[in-house]
């Protein structure tokens, strides 16, 4: 049966997958949400022995059900490929009672890769499917992780071109490395003299430029999005959850008829809106535990049913989890308005006017199965050398939210269930961080100093995605004024 995409601010919008996932966005400002979630159809009996590639096939069939099994299973090979170093694409270790779903062995070591390795090709397929002729060109603001992740997902795909933006003296030494090394003749990376709100600005505005996007059709290019509240991001991170309780139950850590729990660090809400469509397909999670930073601005949702977006943003060593307004919460929240996307529309209205809205007590009533919590900096620094002693295994700080979240969480509610935490980023990105909560000495050395003796005492390889920036040319050197950006894409495109 045919799946339609609806959008979460208007009930007559009805498209296909390949349509949802070209567009990004719904016309009216909504995201695209699928008319029901569909349930697996096979049992986890017969998934235990699945690969990832065969898992991710029986999951998102179900969802993208306008493409061929041939189309999908092509998009699943070329992502999931030796762009991971291991063979298990997302594994999972145990250690101190707790299995960590360990979502960064891809190319950029984060977890973005889950769904940006394949990205690229559903859309793609998706432009071929809907007859759009033109180059898609994808713009991409970015504070770090997503631009490195989109560039290694986007290099070199036919039909495609990536230009990122990153602001000049605002992200990691490592991060800028990454991303200026980057190879792929359609990819180009710009840095601005401006901060991120500047360089997240300078892409929506492109974004609506009539003018731009005639200039632009003429010459036989289309803009596209490689942001997180495309359905293409959203549904292959499903894949995961289904995956590891899958091989939970096949290694005995859980028990046929149990639940598991899910601890996710969260920031745009994309990761933990995953495992919650995951358990609406049948897969036996029990809760939803949000984990947040000093930014705790969801744990407060969760506490009280008021979001609200007034606040200090604070910086953390959890960077990708910095942030005000979390976008896939409009997801949820449509879900708990009963779909109706008038109400939905009138409670994100409010929160771009006034910053705030609260929901009714009935909406929250169906939020039972999620739990909140949040980590203080002290907190995190203290959870990495926690786990270091004690158990050799190193957490990096996103993660390290989520284990402390899960681990406060299991000593209030005294809830014994088998619990997984969504590990999303590798301890070698953020090396400094996490070597100076183990040992403040650490703090004398250089970021590929502390990278070899992270490996040393952890007992792991420096990761490729390292590795490669240790020697490798900068390639991309442009810098622009925040008011420059336009003309740089111009110039890119030849236009
Ligand atoms: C993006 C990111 C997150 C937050 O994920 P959301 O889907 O935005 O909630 C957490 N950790 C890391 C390392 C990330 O890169």
């Amino acid at each position: 049966m045919n799946l339609l995409y609806k959008s979460t601010r208007s009930a007559d919008t009805r498209v296909t997958a390949s349509q949802a996932i070209l567009k990004g966005l719904a016309g009216d400002g909504g995201l695209f949400v699928p008319e029901r979630i569909p349930v697996l159809d096979v049992s986890l009996e017969t998934l235990k022995d699945m690969s990832y590639q065969e898992t991710a096939y029986e999951v998102m069939k179900l969802f993208l059900t306008d493409f061929t099994e041939q189309e999908l299973k092509s998009c699943i090979q070329k992502a999931y490929d030796v762009k991971f170093d291991t063979e298990e694409i997302a594994p999972i270790k145990e250690a101190d009672g707790v299995h960590y779903l360990e979502l960064f062995h891809g190319a950029t070591i984060a977890f973005k890769d889950m769904a940006l390795s394949i990205l690229p090709h559903l859309l793609t397929v998706s432009a071929k499917k809907n007859h759009a002729e033109h180059e898609i060109v994808i713009l991409t603001a970015t504070s770090g992780d997503t631009g490195k992740a989109a560039l290694a997902g986007f290099a070199d795909v036919p039909g495609t071109r990536i230009i990122v933006f990153y602001p000049k003296d605002g992200v990691s030494p490592i991060q800028e490395k990454q991303m200026v090394t980057q190879k792929g003749a359609n990819t180009f990376v710009v840095g601005i003299r401006g901060n991120f709100d500047d360089a997240q600005n300078g892409v929506k505005k492109m974004f609506n430029d009539r003018e731009l996007a005639a200039q632009m059709d003429a010459a036989g290019f289309q803009f596209s999005s490689a942001n997180s509240i495309n359905i293409g991001r959203l549904v292959p991170q499903v894949v995961y959850y289904v995956y590891a309780c899958a091989k939970l139950l096949k290694s005995g850590a859980l028990a046929a008829g149990q639940e598991l729990n899910v601890t996710v660090p969260t920031g745009n809400f994309g990761n933990i809106l995953a495992a919650y469509y995951a358990k609406n397909m049948g897969v036996p999670i029990g809760k939803l535990i949000c984990a947040s930073n000093d930014n705790k601005v969801l744990f407060d949702f969760f506490e009280t049913g008021v979001y609200d977006r007034n606040r200090p943003f604070i910086l953390t060593s959890s960077p990708s989890m910095d942030i005000l307004i979390s976008s896939n919460l409009e997801r949820l929240i449509y879900r708990i308005a009963g779909e109706d996307a008038s109400r939905n529309r009138a409670l994100m209205e409010a929160l771009a006017g006034t910053g705030t809205y609260e929901i009714s007590g009935e909406m929250k009533a169906q939020l039972a199965d999620f739990a909140g919590g949040y980590a203080t900096e002290q907190e995190v620094a203290e959870e990495i050398r926690r786990m270091y002693e004690k158990t050799g295994y190193v957490l990096d700080t996103h993660t390290a939210v989520a284990s402390c979240v899960c681990r406060k969480y299991r000593e209030t509610s005294r809830d014994g269930r088998c619990m997984l935490v969504a590990s999303t980023a590798s301890p070698f990105k953020f090396t400094r961080s996490v070597m100076n909560a183990i040992d403040p000495k650490y703090d004398a050395m250089t970021d590929f100093e502390l990278a070899d003796e992270l490996s040393r005492i952890a007992g792991v390889k420096v990761p490729k995605a390292i590795e490669e920036i240790r020697t490798a040319p900068v390639l991309h050197d442009t810098v622009v004024e925040k008011d420059g950006m336009q003309d740089v894409v111009k110039k890119i495109l030849g236009i």
